[in-house]
Formats: structure tokens, sequence, C-alpha cells
């Protein structure tokens, strides 16, 4: 009996260890063990409208004729009180475009107080609707750490949110940004291209923007490796032919000298609401 009892806590120890050992291998091998990894691109290869490489702007021997873009985006729930107080008068036609159409925006929208009454109405005056998470949890941890599955769960549920809620086309939401523009690596990028979404807006910049503006990156795709710097760690390193990122390029408050690295410059801020000073 106690032989047996010996040689029964040997199978539970060998057991625990091979499952230890699972669980290891499960945390070690992420999906860049499984992706492609991405290489340089290749210009003659990769071509608009599909594809296009980081860094290749347009010609920019005047900079004064290089073409602007200019997104308007906003993050979290989308309620009655901001309709009221802000989106009622800022899309009521004052504002417009060049070409004389009025403005409209980009909502990346999560669960919590969300009111799909609102959006439906302001997807059907022409905005645009994409998640930006289910739960948007505050620990930049918990997204840093989430794996295929649970980013699926999150990005893809809050489109499903918006299509049945809303009575969006599912297809017609097709962007995602991280909450607090906590990258997830390959998993993030990863879920997004299982799911088929067209485009990230999560990948904040300060090379190509605050420090030198002037080079602010075009959107490019991820056909090919990225030249774009990785402030907020983990950045992707496989190839999602397709996907494409819309850079957050970075702007600066006026706490000039508050970063001792760059002290003529203020601190980066992603938002506007960012910027402290
Ligand atoms: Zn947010």
């Amino acid at each position: 009996m106690k032989q047996f009892l010996v040689h029964s806590m040997w199978v539970r120890l060998v057991a625990l260890g091979a499952l230890l050992a699972l669980a290891l291998a499960a945390t070690t091998q992420g999906p860049e063990s499984n992706c492609p990894t991405a290489n340089a691109c290749n210009p003659n290869t990769c071509k608009l409208p599909e594809c296009g490489c980081s860094g290749a702007e347009p010609p920019t021997a005047d900079w004064s004729q290089r073409p602007q873009i200019l997104y308007l985006t906003y993050d979290d729930a989308f309620t009655e009180f901001g309709e009221t107080n802000f989106y009622s008068s800022l899309f009521n036609g004052t504002f417009k475009n060049p070409d004389d159409c009025p403005i409209r925006a980009t909502h990346f929208l999560t669960a919590q107080y969300t009111d799909y009454t609102l959006v439906n109405k302001y997807w059907k005056m022409g905005h645009e609707m994409a998640s930006h998470s289910i739960t948007h949890r505050s620990s930049t941890d918990y997204w840093k750490a989430l794996n295929v599955t649970g980013w699926r769960n999150e990005i893809e549920g809050l489109r499903k949110m918006i299509s049945q809620f809303a009575a969006v086309p599912k297809e017609e939401i097709s962007g995602f940004r991280a909450p607090f523009l906590q990258l997830g690596g390959d998993e993030m990028y990863t879920a997004l291209k299982e799911d088929g979404f067209k485009y990230d807006c999560s990948w904040a910049s300060r090379d190509y923007g605050y420090l030198k503006l002037d080079f602010g990156l075009f959107p490019y795709s991820l056909d090919s490796a990225s030249v774009q710097d990785c402030p907020v760690e983990p950045c992707p390193t496989c190839s999602y032919p397709g996907l494409w990122v819309q850079p957050m390029l970075d702007l600066e408050d006026r706490w000039i000298g508050a970063d001792p690295t760059h002290p003529n410059n203020g601190m980066p801020c992603s938002m506007l609401d960012a910027c402290i000073m």
C-alpha cells in the first residue's frame, strides 16, 4: 500500500510536470512561431491599392505639395451625452470637407454605455463604426498578454454587438483600435486577420510623429515588415497580407524638456486629451 502511494505520488508529479511543460510551451509559442515572418517591402511587387510599403509616401520634392490626410476619430462609448453636447453641433453641416460635403467621423466603440440607436442613426449619416473591444479593461498588462482567442472575443465580439444591436452590416465594420493603444503583437494582428478586419489604427509613432512630423507615415499594409518605430510594445513581426495600418502619429504637448531623451520637445500624446500641458 505504501509503495502504491509513493508510486501514485510519482505519477502525479510526472503528470504535473507534463502539464507544466505544456503550459510553458503554450505561453512561449505565440502565433509568431506559426505565422510567416514579414520581410522588407519590395515596391515592385507591393503595389497600391492592394498593398502598400511603409514609408513609401508620395514624392516629396516639394513638401508643401505633399498630400495630407486628416481623420476625425472618437473612442469608447457612443452616448446620448456625447451626442447632445458635441456630435450634434459638429456634424450638423456647419463644418465641411473641401468637396463641400459635411464632415464625418470614425467611432471606435466599446460595449458599456453605448447607445445603439444613436450608432444606427450616425452610421446612416455616413459615419464609420469600428471596434475598440468589448470590455476595454483598464489593465494594459491584460491586453499585452492576451492570446489570439482572447483578442478575437474582444474585437469580433464588439463587431457582432454593433451589427446586431445597431443593425449595421458586419462587413461595414472593418477597423479596430486597441484600448489605450496597447498593441498585442502577433496575437492581436492574427486575430484581426482571422476575422477579416481591413485595418488597425492603434500603432503609435514618435519617430514619424512629433519628432519629424513632416515625414508622417501614410497608411501601409502589413504584407511586409514595417519601418515604423515601436514605442508601445509588442509590435507584430509576421506578414498579414491585405491588413492595413493607419499609424497614430504622436503629437507633443508644451511641457518642453519633461522628456529627458528629447529635451527640446514636449511630452508625447497620441490623442489630444492626453496632451497634458
Ligand atoms: Zn478607449
